[in-house]
């Protein structure tokens, strides 16, 4: 059976939500997932992995972990995997799992794949799906070599409770070398955010280049508050500098997985519809009626978004009150 090992990074004291899809994949694929948890935060991580079928957890707590960006945890996990020989590590492609993949396959010598949208096992051999070429093609790719490493998207899989059991908790040596703690976090700011996580919201409300001007974001700021949904955007405003990065949906972007996606002045670019297509129902408004979003799209409103959007708000504020 293989061993497979998950980086568990942790966010707001839970585990981040990739981590939870990584989990319910791995157990699929073989018994007793490990997972390896580095974070002062960590006990607290500990039941929600449980639930959903990790087998037994490496725990560290040194608040090393979390001070001095990723170096004590890399220091941490390439050791552990050096002593245990998992036969594949996977990781979430945020900034904090790319960042500790980079270094704990540099110290492993180990094989990367990077971008994965999900894994398979035959035996002991991994394989990675990814997408390539601006996403036309899917590819399997055989991830070689002693414990390869694979980062995988979040959102490319589904998230479940499963397999639920009290997960053995095993305590990581507290072994922190001074000279990986140069580098120290001085403060962290959460960016003020009102209503649901672009990745989580179950209704999003995204906009293009139809918008015209980064102004007519209000539009989309209001619908989302009416719907509880978040704003999303295509990567031709991100660039324009109308809204920031963290917006952006695509290839380049997040992949989100709403109930809804209502596509505003968005052409439909592949580069973008990778990223939402996933979608259980997808809106398109678009004065072009051959926009390429409408091929995707359950229901298509052919029009200026610019005047659809304020009419879907006020029937909307007349309904709500
Ligand atoms: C390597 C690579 C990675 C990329 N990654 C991403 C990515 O992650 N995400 C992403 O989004 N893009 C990505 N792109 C860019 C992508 O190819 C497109 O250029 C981009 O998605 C276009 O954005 P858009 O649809 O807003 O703009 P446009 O293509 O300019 O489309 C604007 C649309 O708005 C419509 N429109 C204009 N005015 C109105 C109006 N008043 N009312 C209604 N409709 C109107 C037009 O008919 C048109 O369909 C990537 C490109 C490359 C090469």
């Amino acid at each position: 059976m293989p061993r497979i090992w998950i980086y568990g990074e942790v966010s707001d004291g839970r585990p981040a939500q990739v981590v939870l899809e990584l989990l319910t994949r791995a157990r699929q694929l073989t018994d007793g997932v490990e997972v390896v948890v580095l974070d002062p935060d960590g006990a607290a991580v500990v039941d929600e992995l449980g639930a959903h079928g990790a087998a037994r957890i490496h725990l560290g707590t040194e608040t090393a972990y979390r001070d001095h960006l990723s170096q004590p945890v890399a220091d941490a996990l390439s050791a552990l995997a050096l002593e245990h020989h998992p036969d594949l590590i996977l990781f979430g492609a945020t900034y904090n799992g790319r960042d500790v993949c980079a270094r704990v396959s540099a110290r492993l010598g180990a094989t990367v794949v990077a971008n994965g949208l999900d894994v398979e096992m035959a035996g002991d051999q991994a394989s990675v799906r990814s997408s390539i070429f601006g996403a036309t093609q899917d590819v399997a790719t055989e991830a070689g070599g002693p414990t390869p490493c694979v980062l995988v998207r979040p959102r490319s899989l589904v998230a479940e409770p499963g397999g639920a059991r009290t997960p053995e908790v095993v305590p990581v040596p507290a072994a922190v070398r001074p000279e990986h703690c140069r580098v120290r976090r001085l403060e962290s700011v959460a960016a003020p955010a009102a209503g649901p996580k672009l990745e989580e919201a179950a209704i999003v409300v995204s906009g293009g280049r139809g918008l015209q001007d980064a102004s007519n974001f209000a539009l989309l700021e209001r619908l989302a508050e009416l719907v509880h949904g978040a704003v999303g955007a295509s990567r031709a405003v991100v660039d324009a500098g109308w809204v920031p990065y963290a917006r952006q949906v695509g290839q380049t972007g997040k992949t989100v997985k709403p109930k809804v996606y209502i596509a505003c002045g968005i052409s439909g670019a592949m580069q973008h519809t990778v990223g939402m297509k996933g979608a259980k129902s997808i809106v398109a408004i678009n004065k072009d009626p051959d926009a390429p979003i409408f091929k995707l799209a359950d229901l298509g409103i052919v029009g200026d978004t610019l005047k659809v959007l304020p009419a879907v708000i006020a029937e909307l504020e007349k309904r709500t009150g």
